[in-house]
């Protein structure tokens, strides 16, 4: 059922930086049923937040408004396609997504392997097309369940209506308003193992190896490669990589190579033109890794995730984050834009 609290909810516990934060309520969602409900509560005007694993926002202070925590739960396999290897799974928008990817490989259903372990909720995924180590969302997912808060009625958005692209899809863009509520996701899988692992880190953990790995050697390589990197956010307050890589175009992209041969720069995935580059590198570049201001910190071993050592406050990493995108602007005029959403 849906629950509301009226009093000053704390959010502290339910959001991956753990700062400490209050909403004027908190509504959480774990029934289906309840949908129509929560689009009134949504719909009604004040200002509204849906919340995840809470693993990709920054609150910069208490939440004037209501506070949607998505924990609809239910994962199950659909059907076989007809003349193929591909199979769709079905999940809920509360599940944990790691907890899927497992779920996936126990059954022998491949595709989400390269992306074990990356924090937050499944409703989380569509809405930046998670990627890593060179897979992305976009290539496995069939369509996504979401309800219209205006009309308070469930759609099925198929991959292409959902306009996923890097690190992006149409439910980041609706300007801070609410407008679709993403209530479970459809992937299609694969019983035939295609292992990827052109990404130079994975490359070296099996370049000794003939046969390939299996599916889940690669899932338990990506988990070791990234508790290696990134820290846990249950041990230290984090959110993943705090700004997206930037994109160029080629002409700005040959430019900066030239002022800076020794800079890594990757054509964009997604069959789009331009080129990317590290955010990580350019942030290392200027000094930033391991630095830290109080209890606001960048990580030691990952110059892209900015951590809380403590009692950071929200604005304190924000601080921080501005004067990063300051210094890499004036270093090599680009601008760094953030993926965690600032609240
Ligand atoms: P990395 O392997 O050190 O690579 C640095 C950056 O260069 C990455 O961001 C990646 O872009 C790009 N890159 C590296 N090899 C590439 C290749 N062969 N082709 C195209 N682009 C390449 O990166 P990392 O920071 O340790 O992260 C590993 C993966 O996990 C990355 O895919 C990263 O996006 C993902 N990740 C995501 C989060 C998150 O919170 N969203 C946090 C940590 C890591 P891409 O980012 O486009 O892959």
């Amino acid at each position: 059922m849906a629950m509301r609290s009226s009093e000053g909810a704390d959010l502290s516990r339910l959001n991956s930086f753990r700062v400490s934060a209050r909403a004027r309520s908190l509504a959480i969602l774990n029934d289906r049923s309840h949908l129509s409900e929560v689009a009134t509560i949504l719909r009604a005007g004040e200002p509204s937040l849906i919340l995840g694993g809470g693993s990709n926002v920054l609150f910069t202070k208490d939440f004037e408004g209501t506070v949607l925590q998505v924990c609809l739960m239910g994962r199950r396999v659909l059907e076989a396609r007809a003349n193929t290897d591909s199979i769709l799974v079905e999940a809920h928008a509360g599940e944990s997504w790691h907890d899927l990817v497992t779920w996936t490989l126990k059954r022998g259903l491949f595709g989400l392997e390269n992306l074990s372990l990356i924090p937050g909720s499944v409703g989380a995924a569509p809405v930046q097309n998670i990627g890593a180590y060179g897979v992305e969302l976009a290539e496995v997912l069939e369509s996504v369940e979401a309800l219209n808060i205006e009309d308070g009625q469930l759609y099925r958005l198929s991959r292409e209506a959902c306009e996923l692209g890097y690190r992006d899809s149409i439910f980041r863009r609706a300007g801070g308003q609410v407008r679709w509520l993403i209530v479970s996701v459809r992937l299609a899988l694969s019983t035939s193992a295609k292992p990827r692992l052109v990404y130079s880190d994975l490359e070296r953990e099996f370049s000794h190896r003939h046969p390939p790995p299996s599916p889940t050697e690669v899932a338990e390589a990506v988990c070791r490669i990234r508790q290696r990197k990134l820290p846990d956010p249950k041990q230290l307050g984090n959110a993943g990589s705090f700004f997206r890589n930037p994109t160029l175009d080629q002409q700005s992209a040959e430019q900066l190579k030239a002022r800076h041969p020794e800079m890594p720069i990757w054509p964009n995935a997604m069959n789009t033109s331009g080129f990317k580059l590290p955010a990580a590198w350019l942030i290392e570049r200027c000094g930033w890794k391991g630095a830290r201001r109080g209890d606001a910190g960048v990580h030691s071993e990952h110059a892209l995730v900015l951590v809380n050592y403590g009692k950071a406050t929200g604005s304190e990493i924000a601080a921080l984050a501005a004067d990063i995108q300051a210094s890499v602007f004036e270093q090599f005029g680009v601008r760094l834009e953030p993926e965690v959403v600032f609240v």
